[in-house]
């Protein structure tokens, strides 16, 4: 929960993008080298399931075609302190490769993130994304896997009797381990790679998100709330919705 709002282009920061435009321009001849264009803050505000997703989806193509937004990421100052304005929350693993507001190309305080490995359902992670629908009106909740997931991996081994996790020995890391599991499960031996194994371990976490508790069904049937399952492709850089 970031301390921070989605309003740094409007406010106090005409002069960053003049001093930016500048340097661009003068590194622009530099071996060809592709300056992206420096425009603040993208400050996107949709306020509906799909506006949204359509950012989304078009701040992951501007990642991945090497057109971000140049930022300023320096501390954001006392006005910016005490509020934020995320107009999208995400569910995504805890690797390390995984940055849901550089891959999506979104301001500091306009993406809710929950991290937990595995991005799966259990009390912390669910009751974060309650906290951001009920609490500050995000309109779309994205389960985001990724390819090459340690915990997905993890999954795979001990529905093949390969591995187990006793937490005698290995602390909670069963307790992260365990919730993947069903989505091993659901994907047809002859079918089980690690790929359709993410892909349905999105789903899976989406489905299960979209059914639990008081908060997020009735947000769902009202139109308030949609919930998509997504998997990121580290190599490329792009997100894709399953
Ligand atoms: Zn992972």
């Amino acid at each position: 929960m970031a301390p921070s709002d989605g309003t740094l282009s409007r406010r106090g920061f005409i002069g960053g993008v003049g001093a930016a435009a500048a340097v661009g321009a003068g590194l622009g001849g530099l071996g060809g080298l592709a300056v992206p264009a420096y425009a603040g803050a993208a400050n996107e505000e949709p306020s509906t399931p799909d506006g949204a997703l359509a950012a989304l989806i078009e701040g992951n193509r501007r990642y991945r075609t090497g057109r971000w937004t140049r930022r300023d990421y320096s501390p954001v100052g006392e006005e910016r302190a005490s509020k934020q304005a995320p107009f999208a929350a995400i569910l995504a693993c805890a690797d390390s490769r995984v940055s849901p507001p550089l891959i999506f190309d979104v301001e500091r305080g306009n993406l809710f993130a929950a991290h937990v490995a595995g991005n799966s359902i259990d009390d912390g992670s669910a009751g974060s994304l309650e906290y951001a629908v009920a609490v500050l009106s995000v309109p779309l909740v994205m389960v985001l896997g990724h390819t090459d997931c340690g915990a997905v991996k993890s999954a795979m081994d001990v529905v093949s009797g390969k591995a187990s996790f006793p937490s005698e020995t290995f602390g909670s890391i069963g307790a992260v381990v365990d919730p993947v599991v069903p989505a091993v499960q659901s994907v047809p031996e002859p079918e089980r790679s690690l790929d359709h194994c993410i892909v349905a371990n999105a789903r899976v976490q989406a489905h299960a998100l979209s059914i639990r508790g008081p908060v997020l069904p009735p947000a769902i049937r009202s139109g308030a709330l949609r919930i998509v399952s997504a998997v990121y492709q580290i190599a490329s850089g792009r997100v894709v919705l399953v």
